[in-house]
């Protein structure tokens, strides 16, 4: 494993925790200290964390309630929360965000999980089901049935949660006692803590420890002593009572209007793609009326049309926010479409893993460097041989590379089509979609004839370009691109992962293997071209000769328009008033504090998940996830550089900054 300084800057290899039993019970040997009590765990958290935070009572009212935690340990207090709140009354969503420096690796989790109390086992295989490898960031895992979403903070919980975005209505502090752990409690915390509660808000913890409820009060907690639990002497519970003076950390770009202050939960969803769809899913489970308005004659018109692409992370060695970005969309990708497939509608995929092939020498380079420097689980990531490649892929290579073996392909028409489907969303299709009208607080979706097709107050541009004169000086641009389609031959039907080069060739699907595909710039033609293809083939036979040794597959496949913005990040979020928006930042490049500038001026009700360039599949599900957070006013499952990364007018930012 690389030290943390031979690691990218922010962005440590994690040290996933050793599961140890003592008498039948989680013990960690690094803090020396158990991780719940003998026997009686369950009935310790109950009382310690739950019923501490008023908990269920609390949830009589309300549409959201957000629980904290610090030490999401063996996930015993998130299973006892998740099943209390299976039994309450009312149709809220349950948000938990539990911090964890020394995960536990999903083999662990999975023998842990086998141990639980029988009322909680099958909460547990669910959770086990989408647990995520032990990578530093955030994780989001979503059960829609019970209305719960799990966000894991993988990392050094002041850090993770220096970037959060939410509002905690009740913590659990957890994480070993202060005196063996004396790393988790301290006065930065504390203030994370008090940042991200509102008054009123509750804490609880199994600790007394003076410390501890000395800088929880510096901090802003009322702290009450409890008679401990067990053996225990004493415990705390606290209120917060006041807002410190710094409460919000995000620069004032991405200062936005709270969703949680929408009153009517209806949108337009202009674009029935990837982006369009997976935002249509994300909105309707959290209980919004939904249309989808598409040019196309159905859904998956565009790009999304393929029939088969990659879900894969696209890694850097100095991690950055594309690198990391891509990361955790590509593992929220997977658990996302595993729930989209639970609702019955046929996906055809494989998570058969990818090859990613050092073609060339200063690839070659590139890829030493990365599995240098990012040291992420053999689960995730593995270097190998050309003759380890071969006997992965099934086929003769001569060249090595990078294994990823979470890594597979899906049909994303397929997708798309179970996502609407799933979202139970209205589709209008055969409308071109030219502008947007405000009438009181609504606007009008308007046709190529300026007629109103639909109204609504929330509108979603998810159409890969936007409506540029709504937003100028927030540029998306065209990319053709083709991809051919081969079907099996004794030579190629073995092969077994996806192999990455220059382009890529995937195992054999439904519609055969797929292999490409070129980029064209600026260039919005639909058509086939034999130019392309040939350069297709050419990439493939340097790659895997033995592919087209029964001869070149004829020109047949697809061809389809991309759009991508600065920065290899898709637009996500929601649209600047951009006349106010370079009124309100024009001397950023002043380097002024963030107090002295106004929040976003911004459409009201109108957001963006555009540009989504040539990984949409990959990118599309966090995308719609954090942009129905950020509608609905849940807690982000991004951290908030990440979010900024994404930001619609990033680069008009970037420019603003920059002296004149
Ligand atoms: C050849 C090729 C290979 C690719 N391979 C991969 C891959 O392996 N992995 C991967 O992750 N990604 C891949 N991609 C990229 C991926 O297909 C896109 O990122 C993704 O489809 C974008 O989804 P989207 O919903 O944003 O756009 P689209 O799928 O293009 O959807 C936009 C929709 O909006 C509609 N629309 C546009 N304008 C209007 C309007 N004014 N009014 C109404 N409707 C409108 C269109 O009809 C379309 O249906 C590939 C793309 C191409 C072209």
């Amino acid at each position: 494993m690389a030290s943390a300084t031979d690691s990218p800057a922010g962005f440590r290899p994690l040290d996933p925790a050793p599961l140890t039993l003592r008498d039948g019970s989680p013990w960690c040997a690094r803090y020396g200290d158990v991780y719940y009590s003998p026997g009686e765990g369950a009935q310790e958290s109950a009382q310690v964390f739950l019923a501490a935070n008023g908990l269920p009572e609390r949830w009589r009212d309300g549409e959201r309630f957000t629980v904290g935690e610090t030490g999401f340990g063996t996930g015993l207090n998130f299973l006892l929360t998740w099943d209390l709140w299976r039994s309450r009354p009312g149709r809220g969503w349950l948000h938990y965000l539990s911090t964890e420096l020394h995960p536990f690796t999903p083999p662990d989790m999975a023998r842990l999980m086998g141990a639980l109390p029988a009322g909680l086992r099958r909460l547990g295989e669910q959770l086990l089901a989408q647990y995520p490898e032990p990578v530093s960031g955030y994780h989001r895992l979503v059960f829609p049935d019970d209305r719960v979403s799990l966000t894991l903070l993988f990392g050094d919980a002041t850090e993770t949660l220096a970037g959060c975005h939410a509002r905690v209505d009740a913590w659990y502090l957890d994480g070993f006692a202060p005196a063996r752990n004396p790393g988790l409690w301290n006065e930065a915390l504390y203030a994370q803590l008090a940042r991200l509660t509102p008054p009123g808000g509750t804490l609880a913890s199994f600790t007394a420890a003076g410390h501890v409820r000395r800088g929880l009060e510096a901090a802003g907690f009322r702290i009450v002593r409890q008679p401990g639990f067990g053996a225990k002497r004493e415990r705390i519970t606290g209120v917060c009572e006041s807002l410190p003076q710094s409460v919000d950390v995000r620069p004032p770009w991405l200062r936005w209007p709270e969703g949680a202050d929408v009153s009517e939960r209806r949108a337009a969803v202009i674009g029935a793609g990837l982006a369009g769809t997976s935002t249509a899913l994300a909105l309707s489970r959290r209980g919004w009326d939904v249309t989808v308005l598409d040019s196309g004659p159905g859904p998956a018109a565009g790009a999304s049309g393929n029939p088969a692409g990659i879900i894969m992370a696209h890694l850097s060695a100095d991690h950055g926010v594309v690198s990391r970005f891509t990361l955790q969309a590509a593992e929220f990708a997977w658990r996302w479409i595993e729930s989209v497939a639970a609702c019955g509608h046929p996906i055809p995929r494989d998570r058969c893993g990818a090859l990613w092939l050092a073609d060339g020498e200063r690839l070659r380079l590139r890829l030493d460097r990365i599995a240098e420097r990012l040291a992420l689980p053999h689960t995730l990531m593995q270097r190998v041989d050309a003759p380890q490649a071969a006997e992965l892929a099934g086929v003769p290579l001569t060249l090595g590379g990078l294994y990823l073996p979470r890594a597979g392909w899906v049909d994303p028409s397929a997708l798309c089509r179970g996502q609407l489907e799933a979202a139970s969303a209205r589709l209008v299709t055969g409308v071109q979609v030219s502008s947007l009208r405000r009438t009181g607080d609504a606007w009008h979706v308007l046709d190529a004839n300026g007629k109103s097709v639909v109204e609504a107050p929330q509108v979603v541009l998810a159409n890969g370009l936007g409506l540029p004169a709504l937003h100028p000086g927030i540029e998306t641009r065209p990319l053709r691109g083709q991809l051919g389609i081969m079907s099996p031959a004794p030579s190629t039907q073995g092969l077994r992962r996806i192999l990455c080069y220059e382009g890529y060739v995937t195992p054999a699907t439904p519609a055969g293997h797929v292999f490409g595909a070129t980029y064209v710039r600026g260039d919005t033609g639909t058509d086939l071209r034999a130019g392309e293809h040939a350069r297709n083939l050419s990439d493939l036979a340097r790659v895997w000769p033995a592919a087209l040794s029964n001869g070149a597959p004829a020109n047949a496949g697809r061809a389809a328009v991309r759009y991508n913005a600065a920065g290899r990040l898709p637009l996500v979020g929601p649209l600047p008033r951009m006349d106010a928006f370079e009124a309100a930042y024009a001397d950023l490049h002043h380097g002024r504090s963030w107090d002295h500038y106004p929040d976003a001026p911004c459409l009201p009700g109108v957001y963006a998940t555009l540009a989504h360039g040539s990984r949409g599949l990959t990118t599309t599900p966090l995308a719609a996830e954090v942009l129905a957070s950020l509608m609905h006013g849940d807690p982000l499952p991004l951290s908030l550089d990440l979010v900024e990364a994404l930001h619609t007018a990033r680069e008009r930012v970037r420019q603003l900054k920059r002296r004149p």
